[in-house]
């Protein structure tokens, strides 16, 4: 998308770019029409320029689902199972370091683990089955295939398993250098009704959690479910407040909503592109040091503009997995991405599942990692600033 001749001053007069916006400002911003859209691209392209300079970043992963069983019912999901329906899995330890061990051989450095939160609260089935290969809960089972991939392979694992007590996010920390949770709206939802732990007020006591233990932690909003743009606008408030007071947020997300034939969504609209950009612009001028990501393969064919809007990443492309959150919606091949980002005037490069600055405060958490995550954080950051 091209942006117009720069006339921040005169169309948006208390933006000054490199200040953080406020909060009447971003909701006046997250407002404006068509015309001005140019405008509010200008200052937001123009502050991630200022912090990020023109790399765009990635994390090539493999995405691992290791169970699709879940106890929430979310409306817009697709991954979700019931035991026995078809397509419903839990992946055996054997599969998941065959996914690693192959993602290995293709220059991947991201385990993503990505999981049903807690089904064996509300199904025998999956307690049967845990039981079965020695292990209580599926986050003992998650922490267990964390340790194998760090064992046996040279990936990083980065788990988004749901909500987590302030124990169980000391012990993935152990073997994790980074986790996720994607916040995705500080407003109670129609489409969380059935989905206990979508409770906002649960999400951000995990994420302000995480943040105690500087455990760098991605969130995000996923928009278009129901919210209004005044909501999405205090999401971000929270996020950046939560980040203000523990500095862990290591990446916000900006994800739209995909109505599907066989979600309980599926005659919701979804959001317009003039959507994401207004929202990916106005995160970039609230938090204008943040590392601001839109999954690309959400919005093909122009995903592109999102650039225009101020991310400074693309998250975690697989060469060898599918999304499947989202199925249906592959991946950019990773050379079309390159020539697309490059088009812009950008550079592509790759990073870990953990951001390089956040590295250091990992170093600071030595004691508290296991003794392979700090040897394999340690080999990786070496062997990327060697590529
Ligand atoms: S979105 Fe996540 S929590 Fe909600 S139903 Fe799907 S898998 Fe479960």
């Amino acid at each position: 998308m091209a942006t117009s001749v720069f006339n921040l001053e005169t169309v948006f007069p208390d933006v000054q770019i490199g200040d953080p916006i406020s909060r009447e400002v971003a909701y006046r911003l997250i407002r404006v029409n068509d015309q001005q859209l140019p405008e509010l691209l200008a200052a937001a392209l123009a502050t991630k320029r200022k912090f990020k300079s023109n790399l765009i970043t990635y994390s090539r992963k493999v995405f691992i689902p290791l169970t699709n069983l879940c106890r929430d019912y979310c409306g817009y999901c697709t991954f979700r199972r019931d035991p026995g329906q078809p397509g419903a899995h839990t992946m055996t330890p054997d599969e998941v370091l065959a996914v690693a061990r192959a993602g290995e051989k293709l220059g991947c450095t991201e385990a993503l683990f990505s999981l049903g939160d807690k089904p064996e609260l509300i199904f025998p089935e999956m307690r049967d089955a845990l039981r079965h290969v020695g292990y209580n809960s599926t986050l003992h089972y998650l922490e267990a295939m964390c340790e194998l991939v760090l064992r046996e392979t040279l990936l990083l694992p980065h788990p988004n398993p749901g909500l987590l007590s302030t124990e169980w996010i000391a012990r993935l920390a152990r073997v994790s250098p980074s986790m996720g949770l994607m916040l995705e709206s500080t407003k109670h939802l129609a489409c969380h009704d059935d989905a206990p732990d979508k409770i906002p007020a649960k999400r951000l006591r995990t994420i302000e959690e995480a943040g105690k233990q500087k455990v760098p932690f991605t969130t995000g909003l996923l928009i278009g479910i129901g919210e209004t743009l005044k909501d999405r606008v205090d999401t971000l408030l929270s996020i950046r407040d939560l980040h203000e007071r523990y500095g862990h947020i290591q990446e916000i997300i900006i994800q739209n909503f995909r109505a599907k034939p066989e979600i309980l969504m599926r005659d919701h609209a979804e959001p317009s592109h003039g959507d994401m950009l207004r929202t990916i612009a106005v995160a970039r001028l609230l938090m204008p040091e943040m590392n601001i990501q839109a999954p690309p393969n959400l919005s093909l064919p122009n995903y592109d503009d999102f650039l225009d809007a101020g991310i400074n990443d693309w998250g975690g492309i697989s060469p060898l997995t599918p999304d499947f959150i989202n199925p249906e919606k592959p991946w950019p091949h990773l050379n079309q991405l390159q020539l697309r980002t490059e088009a812009k005037g950008n550079i592509l490069r790759q990073r870990l599942p953990v951001y390089p600055e956040f590295v250091p405060a990992l170093t600071e958490r030595k004691g508290l990692l296991s003794e392979k995550l700090a040897i394999a954080i340690g080999a990786a950051c070496l062997a990327r600033s060697a590529a």
